[in-house]
């Protein structure tokens, strides 16, 4: 039943040791011939930047996408607005937002949850709202694919411009299809036909000169051009055949999360596959809880949200990222397992890349609000380490806890190290000396050691330290 450390260490080919320290710097005590828990086994195997794949009936998070053609059913259109600034892709999702019947159903005012939902003619297209490559791409980065079409904005009085090739080749590094809005023919300047002239140069061939590219002239601003757009993303949509099945276990990504005043923790996510219902338990990256609620884009709570279906889930116990992707779990302690398991290893990333704590740095980490002072104490005599724990004991501990880990009488060994390294730590010798391999492993660590003579220069030390006026290490 299970893997050992040694058998784990084997198949990655690294040394056990290796997979020792790090289990170690996670607060895990392990030996080589001990079975390794199935989150550490996954965790550690990401960490050395390698995949694994636990075979378990648990494992319900490395669900694999095998639905059957027959599960397929047609889904709406994602689409995402990009362009140069100022040629309009504001005003075209306003414009957008407002010819369907959103408008008067709402009463004229827009929920804004990050994406909207359009009616054409009975079929639905889905905006992303936050327009501009920076977005996609941003999401992108994360593994985030949320788009089917690009619409792509340019000015007609304006022309192809930066920004307008950067969105191309965003577009084309995702393998989305461009539909280009043309957009501004209102103005006395435009010229609608130098728009496509100039975008041939960067691949962009409209249909009608025998490319694959869709073209459309609108006018934002008069509100001219905007049904047929919609109609052409539809027929663009047509051409992809797109499909997922809507009786899966839910899942998607965030598209854009926050904190709010009386909700709580609020994030917009779109459902890419299953149906997501209230009381759901979800996970969102490192966040997870159970659904309370799922408001749509035009403000009213619902029961289902399908796949393209943008919706705000209200529950979850903290803010999850944008392009985080979200799932649907059966039991509620997998869902807590998994997102304990990422937070741990958020931090374990964030504590590789700040190395370890030292006196130094305590007090930028006090401003931070990271307000704990871990100590490990070695010294000659134990009265030593008697009257080192009285005067921490007196200090004032108010902004900075001061904690003493480990206390023992003897020099700095490399155990010491290791222990300070797991929980960051400094350690103060006191009449003691480090080993050379406690030197150097606190090096590769970058754990802090002070060494001290006199009791009350540790306790002014640390006493500087708490207020951030320490003197540079001697
Ligand atoms: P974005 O930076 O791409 O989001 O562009 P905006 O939507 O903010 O538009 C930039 C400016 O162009 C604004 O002053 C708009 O009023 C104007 N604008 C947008 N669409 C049109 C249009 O169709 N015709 C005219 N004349 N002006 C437009």
């Amino acid at each position: 039943e299970g893997v050992t450390v040694g058998e784990f260490a084997e198949a990655l080919g690294v040394p056990s040791s290796d997979v020792i320290k790090r289990l170690f710097m996670l607060g895990q005590a392990f030996t080589v011939t001990q079975t390794m828990p199935e989150e550490m086994v996954e965790l550690i195997a990401d960490d050395m930047g390698r995949k694994v794949r636990i075979v378990s009936p648990e494992e319900e998070y490395a669900i694999v996408y095998n639905d059957s053609e027959e599960d397929l059913k047609p889904r709406p259109p994602v689409v995402t607005v990009m362009g140069h600034v100022d040629h309009g892709k504001t005003s075209l999702l306003d414009a957008i937002r407002s010819s369907g019947v959103a408008l008067s159903e709402a009463g004229g005012i827009t929920q804004h949850i990050g994406a909207s939902v359009v009616n054409v003619q009975g079929r639905q297209v889905t905006f992303i709202d936050t327009p501009g490559h920076e977005a996609f791409t941003a999401m992108r980065a994360r593994g985030a694919e949320v788009t089917d079409v690009v619409v792509l904005v340019v000015a007609a009085d304006d022309g192809v411009m930066p920004q307008t090739v950067e969105a191309i080749n965003h577009a084309e590094a995702a393998g989305v299809p461009i539909v280009v809005a043309v957009n501004k023919i209102d103005k006395p300047g435009a010229n609608p036909d130098r728009v496509r002239q100039e975008l041939v140069e960067y691949g962009v061939i409209p249909e009608e000169w025998g490319g694959s590219n869709m073209f459309v002239n609108v006018s934002a601003k008069k509100k001219e051009g905007i049904d047929d757009l919609l109609e052409t993303i539809l027929l663009q949509a047509d051409v992809l055949e797109l499909k997922a099945n809507p009786d899966a276990i839910a899942s998607g990504f965030v598209i854009e999360a926050n904190l709010d005043r009386g909700r709580g923790p609020v994030a917009t996510v779109l459902v890419q596959r299953g149906t997501l219902k209230p009381g759901d338990v979800v996970v969102a990256g490192q966040s997870y809880g159970r659904v309370r609620a799922l408001v749509d884009p035009r403000g009213n709570h619902t029961k289902a949200a399908k796949p393209s279906d943008p919706v705000e889930i209200l529950g979850l116990g903290s803010v999850p990222t944008a392009g985080d992707e979200f799932r649907v779990f059966e039991e509620e302690r997998d869902a807590r397992k998994l997102a304990e398991e990422r937070q741990m290893r958020a931090r374990l990333k964030e504590q590789e890349a700040r190395g370890h704590v030292s006196l130094d740095d305590l007090f930028s980490r006090i401003e931070e609000g990271m307000a704990d002072l871990n100590l490990v104490v070695k010294a000659d005599v134990q009265g030593s380490i008697e009257a080192l724990r009285d005067a921490f004991a007196k200090m004032d501990q108010s902004e900075v806890r001061i904690n003493i880990i480990h206390a023992a009488v003897g020099g700095v060994t490399e155990t010491d190290v290791t222990l300070a390294a797991a929980s960051d730590a400094i350690i103060i010798g006191f009449n003691v000396r480090p080993t050379a391999g406690a030197r150097k492993s606190a090096e590769r660590e970058k754990v802090d050691i002070r060494l001290y003579r006199v009791i009350y220069q540790a306790i002014e030390d640390i006493n500087a330290a708490r207020v951030g006026m320490l003197a540079p290490e001697i």
